[in-house]
């Protein structure tokens, strides 16, 4: 049993001003296995003090300083990833297939940074003009719970890349990862104030963050319901606002694809991190003509994703991360049903043979609708629909026919066809026959998935406004 009771204000563990503990739980148990103290408004407003004192040096340190110390950072993370493993297994239920990846990240998102800055230019020429990038001020990050040490490393890295200082808000539910984290990134010995890393619940730490007025940006990445009441209450100060949000994400099977790549790549995208992904392929368009065939394809390779202990190497679906998110996939199931979706696998209850732990069966609906609730309402669980096209046009038309635009994979035996259908699809991030990660290229949504981009340069842009200096050229 961990009790985490510290916070990160100005380089230092402190005791939080708040006094209430939240329990934390092992979804694959149910069983409590450790209490955070949460921080409070108050906190929040010692942190953004801290960070706006460290601003003004921080934000004149050279491009070759901060790269030294995201090194640093990347390091210290890299060196934790075993207990950063184990964090995100206990306390988060991610399957072996995705907790390595995880922990990875972390680090990985540093590095990246690194290079991207290595690669930079602040200044340049816009006619007689010339232009800086300037560092925007303190930026508030508030990551979910889903991937919360990436997240964090990755917003950071970005905020600090750009000359920015920060205050990280993560989710509540994921305090052991959040201390690991802290504990290495204490470690890269940056000035104190440059981060501060603030445990609290989102309509206290988190509202603060998002209207107090010291904060320049939010970097926002979790639901679209609290991206919006975000991008709202940033109004008053004109904050700078990148939103990550939600996703229906479709998978595109068009009718030259071979199925013994499309089904498994439309498996793994729609059951990647145990269906609690932004970027799940949870609708499958499948070709009218094919559809036979392809429901007996995936009935049978649906066999190979098992769901439950997140710590057998044969698990590909953990536990859903809360008595909450399971009542919520739960919920949705039975809405499918009720709504006249042809259950082909999977259903309502727990796998067989496992009775603790907030498992779901993996499932699939077929002959779904683009108008049913299981198409457009994200589940966050591994809950996929397939969807019947007629033709082309039709499978372009259903893809977009979604208030979210994040992410779409096209599965074709032609990549020049499958390009041109990518051309036609409103959503931030597009991968043809593949599920490959570029931590180089941006990622963010359309629509109601969110505004702005992460990683890369635009990502480093993000925390940035450029300034037009004329008459010094
Ligand atoms: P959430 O919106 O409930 O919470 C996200 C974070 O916001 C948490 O830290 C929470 O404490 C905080 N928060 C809650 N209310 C707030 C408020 N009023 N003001 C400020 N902060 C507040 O989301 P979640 O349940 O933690 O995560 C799941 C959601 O995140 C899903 O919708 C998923 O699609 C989305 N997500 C998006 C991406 C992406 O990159 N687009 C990635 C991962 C997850």
């Amino acid at each position: 049993m961990q009790t985490i009771d510290q916070i990160y204000i100005d380089g230092a563990f402190v005791t939080p001003h708040g006094s209430e503990y939240f329990d934390l739980f092992n979804p694959a148990t149910e069983q409590v296995i450790g209490r955070v103290r949460l921080a409070d408004a108050e906190d929040a407003r010692a942190a953004i003090a801290a960070a706006k004192r460290a601003f003004p040096a921080f934000s004149r340190t050279t491009k070759r300083e901060r790269i030294a110390m995201l090194k640093r950072m990347h390091a210290a993370v890299l060196a934790r990833e075993n207990a950063l493993l184990e964090a995100i297994v206990e306390e988060y239920g991610a399957p072996a297939s995705r907790s390595q990846w995880m922990a990875r990240h972390a680090s990985d998102v540093l590095l990246e940074a690194a290079k991207t800055l290595e690669n930079y230019s602040f200044v340049r020429r816009a006619g007689t003009a010339e232009v800086v990038m300037q560092p925007l001020g303190v930026a508030g990050l508030i990551t979910p719970w889903n991937s919360d040490a990436g997240f964090i490393c990755g917003k950071l890295a970005a905020a600090l890349a750009a000359g920015c200082t920060a205050v990280v808000k993560p989710s509540e539910m994921s305090a052991m990862q959040t201390r690991v984290v802290t504990e290495a990134l204490h470690e890269a010995q940056l000035p104190p104030g440059v981060f501060n890393i603030v445990t609290g619940r989102g309509d206290t730490v988190g509202a603060e963050i998002s209207s107090h007025p010291d904060v320049a940006k939010v970097s926002f990445t979790g639901s679209t319901a609290v991206g919006r009441s975000i991008l709202r209450s940033a109004a008053d100060t004109f904050k700078r606002v990148t939103l990550e949000l939600g996703g229906k994400s479709p998978t595109i099977v068009l009718d030259d694809a071979n199925f013994d790549e499309a089904i498994p790549l439309a498996l793994n995208a729609g059951f990647m991190n145990s269906g609690q992904a932004c970027i799940a392929g949870t609708r499958i368009l499948v070709p009218q003509a094919r559809l036979r065939e392809f429901e007996e394809g995936i009935v049978a390779a649906v066999a190979n994703f098992r769901a439950g202990d997140p710590h057998d190497p044969q698990t590909s679906i953990g536990p859903m991360v809360s008595q909450k998110q399971w009542d919520r996939v739960q919920r949705y199931i039975r809405i499918g049903i009720d709504e006249g979706a042809r259950l082909l696998v999977g259903g309502e209850g727990r796998p067989d043979g496992v009775d603790a732990g907030w498992f779901v069966r993996p499932t699939l609906f077929s002959g779904v609708h683009n108008d049913m609730t299981i198409a457009r309402e994200e589940i966050f669980g591994p809950v996929l629909s397939i969807i019947p096209y007629r033709d082309e046009h039709e499978a372009i038309a259903i893809a977009n026919d979604t208030p979210y635009g994040l992410q779409a994979y096209v599965c074709s035996s032609d990549v020049a066809r499958a390009a041109a259908v990518a051309s036609q699809i409103e959503a931030g991030r597009v991968l043809v026959n593949t599920l490959t990660h570029e931590p180089a290229a941006p990622f963010g949504g359309f629509k109601h998935s969110g505004i702005g981009r992460e990683y890369g340069t635009f990502g480093l842009e993000a925390f940035m406004e450029p300034k037009s200096v004329l008459g010094v050229l």
